[in-house]
């Protein structure tokens, strides 16, 4: 049986839709706040216009074992980003948007498609640059049945008030934290104030969902889960995240240290990252994580 996930009523669900929708004219939804007007098709940095592009939809294996379980993580990719990493792993999908995107109907068919896959979840993969397209297809898709889990699956570079209409919406929130410095975020994000965006995101995410709650079945249903690229020669930025986690989250908080960096995108560009990381580096990641008392270690 599949988990009901707790919506607010399909007219607050829809107010919420039409209150962030609103805000596309002049678009602030996410801190670049690059105030286009994406109703008559101008574009800001994630590139995005009135609708979602859509890149791709279904079940996927390769996510976190809870969000996995035995019948995948729904996921639906979303072409354009507003971080735009220079090593971005999706470098093809976030750095480019093709199309006009689909419309709200569309995107609460593909909602709805699938939870009738049989999905543990619906996964939204870099869905912070089209949160009021997500809200007017969910108060479509509420209508017609969905009630799996809503995975919000992002770059962490996140507007605490348009969080603040995601609450009693999203099930998982699933943030990366990239870097706690400024100096990295300007170079390889041109996002000099990611480290206090991001601080305030996950408190305001932890706040709304608390610690991930798995069920027997070792299905996630509720809760947060964060994810750190381990990076070339930036072991301080790893402790540095894992320390505001154990300090200013939890340490129960489920965390995913993550080893397959590759300089993909515009990496080679970048020398110091133009290699994959060594095990001595992982190594050093994952004891640093167990000293500062963090025992909820994605595949430990
Ligand atoms: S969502 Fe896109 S257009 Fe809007 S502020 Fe962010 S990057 Fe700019």
């Amino acid at each position: 049986m599949k988990a009901m996930a707790v919506f607010p009523d399909i007219g607050a669900l829809t107010g919420r839709a039409e209150k962030l929708a609103a805000r596309l004219s002049e678009c602030d939804i996410c801190p670049r706040v690059c105030r286009v007007n994406r109703t008559t098709g101008e574009v800001g940095v994630c590139g995005a216009g009135r609708n979602a592009p859509v890149s791709s939809f279904g079940p996927h294996f390769g996510e976190e074992a809870p969000l996995v379980g035995v019948s995948g993580s729904g996921t639906v990719f979303f072409s354009g980003c507003n971080l735009r990493c220079v090593f971005c792993q999706n470098y093809e999908i976030s750095h480019t948007v093709e199309g006009n995107g689909v419309p709200a109907e569309r995107l609460a068919a593909i909602f709805l498609s699938i939870q009738r896959m049989g999905c543990h979840n619906l996964n939204l993969v870099t869905p912070t640059h089209v949160t009021p397209q997500i809200l007017e297809a969910l108060s479509l898709a509420v209508s017609g049945g969905l009630s799996i889990p809503v995975v919000y699956n992002c770059g962490g570079y996140e507007s605490v008030d348009t969080l603040r209409e995601l609450e009693g919406v999203v099930d998982i929130y699933m943030p990366d934290v990239k870097f706690l410095g400024t100096e990295p975020a300007s170079r390889y994000c041109a996002a000099p104030d990611y480290p206090e965006v991001v601080r305030a995101a996950l408190r305001e995410m932890a706040r709304q969902v608390g610690p991930l709650v798995i069920d027997r079945r070792g299905v996630a249903q509720r809760g947060l889960l964060v994810r750190h690229l381990v990076m070339p020669g930036e072991a301080s930025t790893t402790r540095s995240v894992i320390d505001f986690l154990a300090d200013g989250i939890g340490k129960d908080t489920y965390l995913n240290l993550m080893n397959q960096y590759r300089p993909c995108g515009r990496a080679p560009g970048f020398p110091e990252i133009g290699r994959r990381i060594t095990s001595g580096e992982w190594r050093e990641a994952l004891d640093y994580a167990r000293d500062r008392g963090m025992f909820r270690l994605d595949g430990l």
